[in-house]
């Protein structure tokens, strides 16, 4: 048993619908641009790219129905609808065809962007982590597992604010749909159990701000609110 200079920090995990079982989180790991019209909106051409990925800290976890405090260094708190992968058998150089069978579950979830200090580290060439990675920053659902959901290839995800409809897509308007992302990601890190992928927002992206409620809703996988203290 190791001892620990100072109290060990808790595991970070997630919930799992219709378990009292949770899903222990290792990583977390996002995609950028993965919807041509949010690629185009935010400046971009769609066509030029292959995936590339960032980071949150898995502790920056937020689950269904928490209230998250508007949070310092931004004027322009943006929310992100997203789905989310979690990875149950981990593996390197995964091929596409074989890598819906690391995957454990899906869920809704929301990549919550400082959007000012984003722009400001794109103009700079800085890191986007203070953009992305702070406190309370990764919105994650109810995990739904593949044995109960299996592999859903197209699903309706929508965000709200307020009850106001923000963003629409299907899920199989992805450029790079979950197979080719475990394919590329496994390609720059070795992918481990209990890692989660975000796999990129579609267009619409947008403000929120202090007593707003956002939910995330994916056809099949349930929802996720936050609501913005
Ligand atoms: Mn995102």
């Amino acid at each position: 048993m190791t001892r620990y200079a100072i109290p060990a920090p808790p595991q970070p995990s997630v919930a799992i619908l219709g378990s009292d079982a949770r899903f222990p989180v290792r990583r977390i790991f996002c995609v950028g641009r993965n919807y041509a019209e949010h690629a185009r909106e935010m400046g971009n051409d769609p066509d030029r790219e292959p995936p590339f990925f960032f980071t949150k800290p898995a502790d920056t976890l937020v689950e269904d129905g928490a209230m998250v405090p508007f949070p310092p260094a931004t004027q322009d708190l943006h929310y992100e609808a997203e789905l989310v992968v979690a990875i149950g058998t981990g593996g390197a150089d995964i091929a596409e065809d074989a890598a819906l069978s690391h995957v454990w579950g899906y869920a809704p979830g929301n990549d919550l962007t400082r959007r000012d200090l984003q722009a400001a580290a794109k103009s700079l060439r800085r890191p986007w982590d203070m953009s992305k990675g702070f406190d309370l920053s990764a919105v994650c659902g109810a995990l739904v597992p593949v044995t109960s959901v299996g592999h859903p290839a197209r699903a309706r995800l929508t965000c709200t604010v307020n009850g106001v409809e923000r963003q629409s897509t299907d899920i199989a308007d992805m450029i790079w749909p979950v197979p080719a992302i475990i394919a590329f990601l496994s390609g720059l890190v070795t992918l481990c159990p209990g890692d989660l992928i975000y796999t990129g927002t579609p267009a619409g992206v947008g403000a929120l701000t202090h007593g707003d409620t956002c939910t995330i809703m994916i056809e099949g996988l349930g929802s996720v609110s936050t609501r913005i203290g």
